[in-house]
């Protein structure tokens, strides 16, 4: 009886060993948040895909919160911000609670990170603050209260101030980046033109653009159609696709690709957008980029090239 009193016992501590070294956390990594919930687009798909991105370059520690459904009551959405390296934005939708937002500005004014891809853009149009962490922004009733159009013209960023409402899509196709800060520590080493998978292409973006830096741009093409804005076809600019943002201490990074169909179900696909290496890559490093002001990670095998797109 008193042996397997004793057996048992080592059992159960062993158990209970188990137990508390599966719950521990690695300390060492950077703590992501994907604030998720409520967006136009495919947000299941793309948080469970922005997880696992983050996740396999081995340096992040990533929790995906989840708010409630749009419409539904705010009042216990509060998430702990200053727990994290970096929160990356697979939300557009209703308003939070006044506390949460003023939280969030003072967590990126203090040296937070934030991650934002195609689509965030269209939220929170009256949150001054939230629309100066994005730079730009389009849709949502936005109009030219929210900032000039911002272009990139003979090699610089430049302010249009010309009237009219931000936001235009020229119809999905792949489309070439081409990279316009190559020593930007998330640009560093990759190609100077890549081709990305079949994507939107955002066009006629505006908003206050401070301390806004260009990464990358793709041409709007006229000879395409465009919908979902005031233009029927491409803008023949070279439109932003990726570029940071300083907001007090905090970094932003905020890429317009990344397409996935609103609705679309868990474990549908593919979505070549999402799937395509240059956009994970530039999610993977801006992300780094945005936690800790530096890039660790190397430029993957398999990164596209100037003409040849390249899926996961
Ligand atoms: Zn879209």
């Amino acid at each position: 009886m008193r042996r397997h009193s004793l057996c048992y016992i080592v059992f159960v501590s062993l158990l209970a060993t188990a137990a508390s070294s599966a719950q521990t956390k690695r300390t060492d990594l950077l703590k992501a948040m994907v604030l998720t919930g409520q967006n136009n687009h495919g947000w299941q798909v793309l948080s469970a895909h922005y997880r696992n991105i983050l996740e396999e370059t081995g340096l992040f520690d990533v929790d995906v919160v989840t708010s409630p459904p749009s419409g539904a009551d705010m009042t216990r959405f509060n998430p702990d911000f200053d727990r994290y390296d970096v929160i990356v934005f697979e939300y557009n939708g209703d308003r939070w609670p006044t506390a949460v937002e003023k939280s969030f500005e003072r967590y990126m004014r203090n040296g937070g990170g934030m991650v934002f891809g195609h689509a965030v853009n269209h939220t929170f149009k009256d949150w001054r603050a939230f629309n100066e962490m994005m730079g730009i922004g389009g849709w949502g009733g936005r109009d030219e209260s929210a900032g000039p159009f911002v272009k990139y013209r003979n090699g610089q960023l430049v302010l249009d101030h010309s009237p009219g409402h931000p936001g235009e899509c020229v119809d999905a196709h792949e489309y070439s980046v081409v990279t316009r800060a190559p020593e930007h520590p998330i640009m560093r080493g990759l190609p100077s033109v890549w081709l990305h998978g079949t994507d939107e292409l955002y066009s006629n973006q505006r908003g206050p653009a401070k301390n806004m830096t260009i990464l990358a741009t793709a041409y709007s093409d006229p000879a395409r159609e465009a919908h979902w804005g005031e233009r029927t076809h491409g803008t023949g600019e070279h439109e932003p696709m990726a570029h940071t943002v300083r907001f007090g201490q905090g970094r932003v990074f905020g890429t317009a690709m990344g397409h996935v169909d609103g609705g679309a179900p868990m474990g549908s696909g593919p979505w070549p957008a999402m799937e395509c290496i240059g956009f994970t890559t530039m999610i993977q490093r801006g992300a780094e980029w945005a936690a800790t002001g530096n890039v660790t990670q190397p430029v993957p095998h398999g990164f596209p090239t100037a003409t040849a797109a390249q899926f996961r």
